[in-house]
């Protein structure tokens, strides 16, 4: 008599789904281990590069580490920090802000307008009414005007000029763009209440291994193919075809698209939604640099400009510098520069930097590593207009497809991830319903 075998777990029913997604930062990773928390056992992530991570990407000199990306989590990347709870990874916390000469505080309360305090409590209630109303299916003509009016305007009709000068260090100088331009709701987004109580309490943590190593560890509890760059997606009527660069083809059930979906139409054939989204938004650059720099500031962790954040000044201006610490391997003292990419090449950028840091009183001896990243997808305000932030959410599921990303919610990872705890639980329900 045969024996009767015994499946090692019943699965429920729609969670044997093959899942494949394609990308391997955080926004890929993150997503494959909310599916294998919700139950879902069979899922398998590309990444093009030899290590996962994306733009969370360290780089080590002797005992510096030097984050060329991701930097700091808030108190809104709550998953996040579970995990790195979870993974007994120690946290360090940023040290003081200077923003323009200025104690960062000093110059948001030197912006027009009523004390600040009052003006915090204002914001957040205009926010909240905005947001709420732009969460509903259809949302209200008002809520969609409001939302793709530049934030700068916005603030203004409001006699906010302090937060206009929070904004000025949380919003241009992080490069989420200019902010006489920059529509209201994709500031509104990253401005909540949970960034600015981590800024005022000076709880802006990292974890002190590194986040390349935070996503590795997290990557290593799921099936990831390194070196593996998708080159092309078949989507049939049940079936994804994934093909490989190198020519390996892989048959799944539903996909997820954890690369921006301008690279994503490239690959396929792409659906109605998918090729508006592409023509809806802009994306921005972002360039990290690595510097050594003599007779420089070591007395405070970020330096930071207002030049470069004055409605039409000139792209690529040096933003903020990191200090990182004294590296004798590298030649001296280490700095992190960030600035707007625009249209300038690597070398320019370069320039650029030798010229504003002399401007600042120090001078560049060694220009160790730069990363050009593609940052910060800006919706066009007609796009707004059109129905897009409806439509981001409509398209979820089309073609066996999900989406998840910056597009979809804000280039930060607690946004990112944030967003695909909410979308992870939608995929499971569309699974189990079908
Ligand atoms: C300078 C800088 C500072 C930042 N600071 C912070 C911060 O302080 N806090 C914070 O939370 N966030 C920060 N961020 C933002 C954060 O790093 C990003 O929002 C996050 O990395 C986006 O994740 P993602 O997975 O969507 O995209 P990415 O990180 O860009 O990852 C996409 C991945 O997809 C892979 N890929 C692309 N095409 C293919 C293909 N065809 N096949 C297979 N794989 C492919 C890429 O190689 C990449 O690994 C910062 C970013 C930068 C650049």
């Amino acid at each position: 008599m045969l024996q009767q075998t015994i499946p090692s777990k019943a699965p429920q029913s729609g969670l044997a789904s093959r899942i494949g997604i394609i990308g391997g930062g955080p926004a890929g990773l993150s997503m494959g281990r909310l599916l294998k928390e919700q139950g879902f056992e069979n899922i398998t992530i590309f990444e093009a590069l030899p290590q996962v991570g994306g733009k969370s990407f360290t780089a080590q000199y002797g005992d510096t580490l030097v984050e060329m990306g991701t930097a700091y989590a808030t108190y809104s990347h709550r998953i996040t920090n579970r995990w790195t709870r979870k993974l007994n990874m120690k946290m360090g916390r940023l040290g003081m802000v200077r923003f323009n000469g200025a104690d960062f505080m000093d110059y948001v309360k030197a912006g027009s307008g009523p004390p600040l305090l009052l003006q915090i409590w204002r914001y957040l209630n205009a926010r909240r009414k905005l947001m709420r109303a732009l969460d509903r299916p259809n949302p209200p003509q008002w809520a969609i005007d409001q939302a793709a009016m530049p934030i700068l305007d916005w603030l203004g009709e409001r006699n906010l000029g302090k937060m206009e000068n929070f904004m000025h260090r949380s919003t241009t100088n992080l490069a989420y763009g200019f902010i006489d331009v920059l529509p209201t709701v994709q500031a509104l987004r990253w401005n909540d209440f949970e960034l600015m109580l981590s800024g005022a309490l000076e709880q802006l943590k990292f974890p002190v291994d590194g986040w390349a190593e935070f996503w590795a560890r997290i990557a290593a509890d799921l099936d990831v193919r390194l070196n593996a760059k998708v080159a092309r997606v078949e989507r049939l009527d049940s079936t994804v075809t994934l093909s490989t660069e190198a020519g390996e083809t892989h048959e799944f059930d539903l996909l997820v698209c954890a690369i921006p979906v301008d690279d994503f139409v490239k690959l396929t054939t792409p659906t109605a939604n998918e090729t508006i989204v592409n023509a809806s938004i802009d994306w921005n650059g972002y360039t990290t640099t690595v510097l050594v720099v003599e007779d420089w500031f070591d007395d405070t962790h970020v330096d930071s400009f207002k030049e470069a954040v004055i409605p039409g000044a000139k792209l690529g201006q040096m933003l903020s510098v990191r200090y990182e610490g004294y590296e004798p391997e590298l030649g001296g003292h280490v700095y992190l520069t960030g600035q707007l990419t625009g249209d300038y090449t690597g070398p320019e950028l370069v320039e650029l930097l030798k010229a504003d840091v002399e401007k600042r009183g120090g001078k560049v001896t060694n220009v160790v590593l730069q990363k050009m990243w593609k940052y910060h997808s800006q919706y066009k305000p007609e796009a707004i207009h059109d129905g897009l932030l409806t439509r981001l959410e409509q398209m979820q599921g089309e073609a066996h497809t999900w989406y998840t990303g910056a597009t979809f919610s804000h280039e930060v990872v607690s946004h990112i991830v944030n967003y695909n705890a909410k979308l992870a639980q939608r995929l499971q329900k569309a699974v189990v319903t079908k």
